[in-house]
């Protein structure tokens, strides 16, 4: 055995002759990313100068503290990197530094929110959100009914350690009851009420919510995560003048990378401690200064007006496919959508979100069953959300997102057929899709079409696999 000297020194050899079965199986994922519809609401396709910087050699520092106030040395540069990163937070937002601070060192969206609640409350203090099925996020209080156990059932932390009631959509408008709300807080009397949402295709009232909050002595919280990228862009309301405080995920619709963000007012409340103490040392250890440095190079094409565009456009492409799949008979929720996302109801043709999504996974279209106004469980959720930051990142415009929603509706009417065989079951529908020709032949034109776009982030020239029905299937 070689003596630790003796040993090749091995730190600069590349991913793919270090190990190659895992650079194996990112090619995979390269190649599925590139030939599928990604359709995800909360997904988006970061730049390659953003996935540098997750590559770089920033990832090896510890930066515990914040800018020069560390408990390590050696971060004369970090403390740029993430100073730069705060100023243009500031700027996208278009916020008065001597108003606004915002920390920048949330691991991603639930731990910004959860440090949110660090901070500012108490533990069993009360809070209101959307509820899950709704479209709020879990993070805002999520808790269900447990049968076998016959009792209340957190599922959230924030369920765990806050006494949450949620507030919902009105089933048949599918807009959120402010009226009911309003009733509730009245009695419940939340020390917070968190706007915001993952599944709702509506801007909000924050007009609404800041009366709410003012009339039972609440803070407004928005977590702005879906939205982040629509709202630096000024093409949906900015929540900052009438909130308190406003969390963010960095890789929705801003197109960051993973990441999160906590903007919080400046006044003699003390946020600005309070809520840097809940980020570091309570609730996290070093900052992840690669990730930083990923959020300031994106919040740095944020500001250009060619960002502005591409929010622009992402609305106007969820429009055109909830046009499209209304003009083609289908629901919509709220009946259409002024964000980045549509909310198709399935009910009505009698099928399932979760079959819904099977088979379009299938055919290499990539979306997510979704509970929709009126659905009575989550487990069952009545239909599917479609997001379009993703696409329009890859450069499609409307009349793409019309020849989206038309595989859409190929795989709806695939999928009636293929339920009056299987029966009601979702495991004997999805036996019935492998090698269904219908669904093969959807899923080769769904591949060329896909990979006639542009891919951000790497080239599909240097990939593995470059066949656009994907890798042999002993890959
Ligand atoms: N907040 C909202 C509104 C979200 O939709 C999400 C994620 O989808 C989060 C927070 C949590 O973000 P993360 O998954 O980065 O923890």
């Amino acid at each position: 055995m070689a003596t630790f000297k003796e040993q090749e020194f091995r730190g600069l050899v590349p991913l793919k002759d270090h190990d190659p079965e895992l650079f194996d199986l990112i090619e995979q994922e390269k190649s599925r990313q590139w030939r599928s519809l990604e359709l995800i609401a909360s997904e988006n396709f970061t730049s390659r100068a953003v996935i540098e910087c997750l590559g770089s050699a920033l990832t090896n520092k510890y930066a515990e503290g914040l800018p020069h106030a560390r408990y390590y040395g050696g971060n004369e540069v970090v403390d740029q990197i993430e100073e730069l990163c705060q100023k243009r937070a500031l700027q996208a937002y278009g916020l008065d530094p001597e108003k606004w601070g915002v920390n920048v060192q949330p691991y991603s969206g639930s731990p910004a929110n959860f440090a949110v609640y660090t901070g500012l409350l108490k533990p069993h203090d009360r809070i209101m959100g959307l509820d899950l099925p709704s479209g709020g996020h879990l993070t805002h209080g999520f808790y269900t009914y447990s049968k076998k156990e016959n009792t209340r059932k957190a599922v959230s932390a924030t369920s765990v350690y806050f006494e949450s009631l949620p507030y919902r959509v009105h089933p048949e408008t599918g807009y959120i009851d402010y009226d009911q709300l309003e009733r509730d807080a009245s009695l419940f009397k939340p020390a917070m009420i968190v706007a915001g949402f993952s599944a709702y295709p509506r801007d909000l009232d924050y007009e609404r919510f800041r009366q709410i909050c003012d009339a039972n002595g609440a803070l407004l919280m928005m977590d702005m995560a879906h939205i982040s990228g629509l709202i630096a862009a000024g093409e949906l309301k900015s929540p900052f003048d009438l909130c308190d405080v406003v969390t963010t995920t960095t890789h929705k619709s801003l197109r960051g990378p993973r990441a999160g963000m906590i903007f919080f007012r400046k006044d003699e409340r003390g946020f600005e401690g309070k809520i840097n103490q809940a980020v570091f040392p309570a609730l996290q250890g070093g900052p992840h200064e690669h990730q930083i440095a990923g959020v300031a190079t994106q919040l740095k094409e944020v500001l250009t007006p060619e960002f502005k565009v591409y929010a622009q456009q992402v609305k106007k492409n969820a429009q055109a496919l909830a046009n499209k799949l209304t003009s083609l008979g289908y629901s919509m929720a709220s009946g259409g959508t002024e964000n980045h996302l549509v909310l198709w109801d399935l009910k009505p043709q009698g099928l399932t979100g979760s079959k819904f999504e099977k088979i379009c996974d299938a055919a290499c279209i990539t979306l997510n069953k979704n509970c929709v106004p009126g659905d009575r469980s989550a487990v069952t959720p009545g239909g599917v959300r479609i997001g379009a930051p993703a696409l329009t990142t890859r450069k499609m415009v409307e009349a793409d997102f019309e020849q989206i929603a038309m595989f859409l509706d190929e795989c709806a009417k695939i999928a009636l057929k293929l339920q009056e065989k299987s029966g009601p079951k979702l495991k004997d529908f999805v036996a019935l899709l492998d090698g269904n020709e219908e669904v093969a032949a959807l899923k080769k034109k769904v591949n060329d079409f896909a990979t006639s776009f542009p891919m951000p982030g790497f080239d599909p020239k240097e990939m593995k696999y470059q066949d656009p029905s994907g890798p042999p299937s002993s890959a």
